[in-house]
């Protein structure tokens, strides 16, 4: 689907329905495919044939998903997970192996930082934080003869910093590796990091994709643009011959446009089996038809709500991407003009105490440790996820005790302003 808009494609990319078949999505919902001979489901496990044979490595559901989300991003190829934890993972480790080094910016998702700094550390992986804001000079002197890969987040959870994507994929490119970037909060409808340079893209789809609430999912997109053959010596997995596949050289057998993601399922799903359920799959496609309607109200509710907070006396300070008055609105202008994201977080006068004050008197905004659901939401992480931590760690951790992270779901923002105003009375 290629010539149309990306609303278009919410809808429809991904899956064009023959004469007298069903109009939505089928849930095969099944684990095994059979074969009239073994020489052919042979094909299949030498990779000699395109087709299914076994839902962990590959489901015809999933990939339907996968194709749309792929069409969304203008990759040349795409998988379903189980979870963005699981995206995450694979899109470094198809890289980068025991002894092998990645710049990743410092402003990540809490369960990112952990996977990467402490349990991939701990395979032999070694990572340099560099701060997103930082000079070139920083960013080039992060670099080692043994770095991989760069990764970053188009907006950070729960920093909302905004990456500069041409400049991170001009210094990766630069030093001969890709530029991975989770793109979740911004979504394929508000910023496609590939147009910026971006080689790989992943996603939790369990945010904003999802939509609902419903279901845990991840996604990787790939670019199909960075030449490995032309970094071979970085990158022995894909260029060199795979053992457990007959000595197929991934990059030189699919290409660019297909090495990464047949590698990751074809190594990766087959020994880590991170698979996506079909099911599951169903649920992200229905919330991908509309992330273009609702993309555009998550971001209307929370300019109206940030534009809001700042006016009021009570609240000490307030940090959206969508205010004129932010830091990287030069940024999201260039990378995301049309919106950026539901999610705003800002103090409340008082510090920690009126925090939690402020929360208990919250109706309609309910506290949850979720983000980017179609009901508003909000978390007071210094009493949450990050309790463990005085309030000296936490201004270190760039995290202050009072600040409050609030997910502007679709209800209408007049609705959520009203809550917050009948909340902050309390005070
Ligand atoms: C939630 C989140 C993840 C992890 O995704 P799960 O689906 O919870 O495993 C990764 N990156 C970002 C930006 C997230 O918000």
């Amino acid at each position: 689907m290629k010539d149309v808009r990306i609303e278009t494609k919410c809808v429809q990319g991904g899956y064009t329905p023959g004469n007298g078949e069903p109009r939505q999505i089928p849930i095969i919902q099944s684990t095994t495919f059979k074969y009239d001979t073994s020489e052919d489901m042979g094909k299949l496990f030498d990779l000699e044939a395109s087709g299914y044979f076994y839902s962990r490595l590959q489901n015809p559901t999933c990939d339907t998903v996968a194709k749309k989300i792929c069409e969304l991003e203008g990759g040349s190829m795409a998988m379903l997970l189980s979870s963005g934890q699981a995206a995450s993972f694979f899109s470094i480790f198809n890289l980068a192996n025991a002894g092998d080094h990645v710049v990743a910016s410092s402003a990540l998702y809490g369960g990112t930082y952990n996977l990467f700094a402490v349990t991939m550390k701990r395979m032999g992986i070694e990572f340099t934080f560099v701060d997103p804001d930082c000079t070139d000079e920083t960013l080039e002197n992060a670099f080692r003869p043994n770095t991989k890969a760069v990764f970053g987040e188009t907006i950070a959870n729960p920093a909302l910093t905004v990456l500069d994507i041409e400049r991170f994929a001009r210094v990766a490119h630069a030093h001969g590796v890709p530029l991975i970037i989770d793109n979740t909060f911004a979504t394929p409808v508000n910023c496609r990091p590939i147009e910026f340079g971006a080689d790989i893209v992943t996603h939790s789809t369990t945010k904003y994709i999802d939509g609902h609430g419903v279901s845990v999912g991840g996604c990787i997109v790939d670019a199909g643009k960075f030449d490995w053959m032309a970094h071979a010596e970085k990158f022995p997995g894909l260029c060199t011959p795979d053992e457990s596949y007959h000595g197929i050289t991934y990059a030189e057998k699919f290409g660019n446009a297909g090495a990464f993601i047949t590698k990751a399922t074809a190594q990766l799903m087959r020994d880590f089996g991170c698979t996506q359920s079909p099911q599951n799959a169903f649920y992200l496609n229905l919330g991908l038809e509309s992330l273009h309607v609702r993309m555009e109200r998550h971001c209307l509710n929370a300019k109206k709500v940030a534009e809001y907070l700042e006016s009021n006396e009570k609240i000490a300070w307030v940090n959206s991407p969508a205010l004129a008055t932010n830091k990287y609105y030069p940024l999201v202008q260039k990378y995301m003009p049309n919106g950026t994201c539901g999610v705003v977080s800002f103090g409340v006068k008082g510090g920690r105490k009126s925090a939690e004050k402020f929360m208990k008197a919250l109706k309609l905004i309910a506290i949850e440790t979720h983000v980017a659901d179609a009901r508003s939401c909000c978390l007071h992480p210094a009493n949450a996820t990050h309790r463990q931590m005085n309030d000296q760690e936490l201004a270190a951790a760039g995290i202050p005790a009072d600040l409050v992270r609030l997910s502007c779901g679709l209800e209408h923002y007049e609705d959520l302003i009203a809550d917050i105003e009948q909340a902050l009375a309390t005070l």
